[in-house]
């Protein structure tokens, strides 16, 4: 190690508190500390190599180098670094940007609401709901409808969407109304002597049954993530989210989609929902949207939605809500830029491309006698490690295996997310079949080396 970095990892442990880390084994450990991207890979401050296998958190579409990011940023400081959205200010890159996105994403959405984060963007999402049935004169319609390990954000009201125990104990989560079905991950929670289809009845006839139970009208939304990333990359059984739609329509139960990781292409359609066959009233969106050059979600939302929100601002004489920094201008030109990238470069049409090369490569560690399931979709993929195939026993203590995958993969010179003892990988939408072999080459000598 360098004298700099030495001295920025004692920095780095004496005046930090990393996020989603155990701090006092971060202490005795330190930093990975990352010094510059290059295409799909980025360099430690050693100047060792990796494959970042994860697109930095499921999240760069466009690689680590993308120069037309930093000039549409540079132009956009110099014309109007900053200016605010409230009370009916504007400014053109966050008007071009609504209107791209509102003709991207399917019908019915027409609006779009700007944030800095995908948890931001969920909250906002639950008190724009909570404002609009309260304007319509029905107050009871405020529940939640979530799935255990789907993931939503992190602050009070996302993290309690968040169906993950991690993101709950000792935060006092869940802190609003929200009821969380069954993980729809037929590998885990299909029951002995259950196929696929069983399963989808299943979970099915249990949201029939909560609404039954909760009353409709006390149910605002039902949202999920079209495929789980986060929960450890899990695609929904057939005819899952058709059903969904299904009763959620017979109910008057809007459907949000939460597609901060799915939106753009990741699962080879241009949104999730699109792979999975339904049509949400609400879209989330994030991540991509910028290649997270810069900090920015939006929600997507349908035209009765704003006329209804609409309508209760005129009575209260104000819409209450909004960040400093909601459609900040860099923000908003830096994602029209990667969006247009995207679309010259056909990201999306390369992602659909190579998902079949992809997912073979995944899958064929299915036979590792450590890999209790190879799954994804699109360009999204996991394995989940199990201490016995036969039982789907998991590793004990719960991580283990994961983090020593993980430790192994640095030294192979790749970078994925170990959730618990699920290796998750979500490459840079710009890979090329070659990138993709090298990454199951290095995830193969990973693999072998395992304990
Ligand atoms: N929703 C989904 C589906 C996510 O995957 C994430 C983050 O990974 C979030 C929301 C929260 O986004 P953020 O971390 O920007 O708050």
């Amino acid at each position: 190690m360098s004298a700099l970095s030495n001295s920025l990892a004692a920095t780095d442990i004496a005046s930090t508190m990393h996020p989603y880390t155990n701090l006092r084994q971060h202490e005795a450990t330190g930093p990975l500390i990352i010094a510059r991207g290059d295409g799909v890979r980025v360099y430690d401050d050693r100047g060792k190599e990796y494959i970042e296998g994860l697109a930095g958190l499921w999240s760069v579409a466009v690689g680590f180098s993308e120069k037309r990011l930093a000039d549409a940023a540079y132009k956009q400081m110099l014309q109007l670094p900053y200016y605010h959205t409230f009370s009916s200010k504007s400014h053109e890159p966050s008007i071009r940007l609504a209107e791209k996105l509102v003709e991207m994403t399917p019908e019915p959405l027409t609006r779009a609401f700007f944030t800095s984060s995908g948890s931001e963007a969920n909250d906002t999402i639950v008190k724009m709901i909570w404002f609009m049935n309260n304007g319509l004169g029905r107050p009871q319609k405020k529940k939640f409808i979530s799935r255990v390990k789907g993931y939503h954000g992190i602050t009070v009201a996302s993290g309690s969407l968040t169906g993950l125990p991690g993101n709950h104990r000792d935060f006092d989560l869940p802190a609003i109304p929200v009821h969380h079905l069954t993980c729809p991950h037929f590998y885990r929670f299909g029951q002995e002597g259950e196929d696929e289809a069983a399963f989808t009845a299943r979970l099915l006839a249990e949201l029939e049954a909560v609404i039954e139970a909760e009353g409709a009208d006390t149910i605002a939304a039902f949202i999920g993530e079209p495929l789980m990333a986060a929960g450890g990359v899990l695609p929904p059984p057939a005819g899952y989210w058709e059903g969904v739609e299904r009763i959620c329509r017979a109910n008057d139960i809007l459907i949000i989609s939460d597609e901060v990781i799915c939106g753009f292409g990741r699962l080879g359609t241009p949104f999730g929902c699109q792979k999975y066959n339904f049509t949400p009233d609400i879209i989330t969106l994030s991540k991509q949207i910028t290649s997270s050059y810069m900090p920015l979600a939006a929600v997507m939302f349908s035209e009765p939605i704003y006329q209804a929100i609409a309508d209760n601002s005129a009575k209260l004489n104000n819409f209450g809500h909004g960040f400093t920094a909601s459609g900040h201008p860099v923000a908003t030109a830096v994602a029209l830029e990667n969006l247009a990238i995207i679309e010259e470069k056909d990201l999306m049409g390369n992602a659909a491309r190579l998902e079949e090369k992809f997912q073979a490569g995944i899958r064929s560690f299915a036979d590792h006698p450590l890999v209790g399931e190879a799954r994804g979709a699109g360009l999204i993929g996991a394995l989940e490690l199990v201490a016995d195939k036969a039982t789907k026993r998991p590793f004990d203590p719960v991580g283990r295996a994961g983090a020593v995958a993980n430790r192994i993969g640095h030294e192979e010179g790749l970078i994925f997310r170990s959730i618990g003892d699920q290796l998750a990988l979500c490459p840079p939408m710009i890979v090329t079949e070659d990138d993709v072999a090298e990454i199951m080459a290095r995830l193969g000598r990973t693999m072998d080396r395992l304990p």
